[in-house]
C-alpha cells in the first residue's frame, strides 16, 4: 500500500471559498511542483519533508481529531501542497475510496493542473484553481471548460487576485469561456490576496469589490477569514 506524504492533519474551520465556515478535518499533503510566487504554504513544496504515514495511521489521525468518539467529524478536506501531483495521486485515490466507504464527506483542493476523473467522481466538492499572472503560473482554460462539462454542481473555480492585472486576466478568460459554452454553471470565486507578513489589505479588497461590481458581478468575492482572525502567517487554522 502507498505511504502518504503528510504535512499535517488538523481540525479547523474552512476559511475561504464557498465552503467557508464549515468545520472539517484537513489532511494536508506534502509536495508541490507548481511554485506559485504568492504561495502561502511553501513549507509543503519539498516532497522529502513531512511525515510518511500509512493509510491506517492517517485514518487514526483523523479520528484522533474528533472532539470525542461521540462527536465524529466526518468532513475532510484533502489539501496540500498539491494532492494530485505524481507523488501523491495514487495515495489520494486510495484514501478517497476508503474515506467514502466510511461515510465521509470529502472535498479536495486542486491546483488546476490535473483532472483525475476517477477521483473527482468520488468527491463531494472540488476547488479548482485558475491561476493569475501574479502567481507566475499559467492555468489552462480548457480544463475549466472540461470541469463544467463533467462536474457541474460540485466544483468552484478559485482565483487569487493581487491587482488589476490579475482581475483583468480572469475577466478576459471569463469572457472567453462564455464565448465557448455560452453559460457558466459554476461559481468563480475571487480570493483577494492576503500575503504573508502583510497587514490586512483593505484597499485591495475594496478595489476588487469595485472592479467586480463595475464588471456586472461575474465573480463571488470571498476573503480568507482565517487570516483576518489569526493573521496571515498562522498555520493549521
Ligand atoms: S499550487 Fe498551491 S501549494 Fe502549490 S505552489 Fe501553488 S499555491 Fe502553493
Amino acid at each position: 500500500m502507498n505511504k502518504l506524504r503528510i504535512n499535517a492533519i488538523y481540525l479547523a474551520t474552512e476559511g475561504e471559498g464557498l465552503l467557508i465556515g464549515r468545520v472539517q478535518i484537513f489532511v494536508r499533503f506534502q509536495g508541490c511542483l507548481l511554485g506559485c510566487k504568492n504561495c502561502d504554504s511553501k513549507d509543503t513544496w519539498n516532497v522529502s519533508n513531512g511525515s510518511f504515514m500509512s493509510e491506517d495511521e492517517v485514518i487514526a489521525a483523523i479520528e484522533a481529531k474528533w472532539p470525542s468518539p461521540n462527536v465524529p467529524i466526518k468532513t475532510v478536506s484533502i489539501t496540500g501542497g498539491d494532492p494530485l501531483n505524481l507523488q501523491n495521486i495514487e495515495a489520494v485515490r486510495s484514501l478517497v475510496v476508503r474515506l467514502k466507504a466510511s461515510g465521509y464527506t470529502l472535498s479536495l483542493e486542486a491546483a488546476g493542473d490535473v483532472i483525475d476523473q476517477d477521483i473527482f467522481q468520488r468527491l463531494d466538492f472540488i476547488n479548482f484553481d485558475f491561476k493569475t499572472p501574479s502567481s507566475g503560473v499559467q492555468s489552462d482554460l480548457e480544463k475549466i471548460i472540461f470541469m463544467q462539462q463533467n462536474f457541474t454542481g460540485k466544483f468552484q473555480v478559485k482565483s487569487v487576485v493581487e491587482d488589476k492585472n490579475d482581475f483583468d486576466y480572469i475577466w478576459q478568460n471569463y469572457q472567453k469561456f462564455l464565448a465557448r459554452l455560452f453559460k457558466i454553471d459554476f461559481i468563480w470565486v475571487i480570493t483577494p490576496a492576503y500575503n504573508l507578513k502583510e497587514k490586512f489589505p483593505l484597499t485591495r479588497f475594496v478595489e476588487i469589490i469595485n472592479w467586480n461590481q463595475i464588471a456586472g458581478g461575474p465573480f463571488r468575492v470571498i476573503g480568507q477569514q482565517h487570516k483576518w482572525i489569526f493573521g496571515p502567517d498562522k498555520k493549521l487554522v
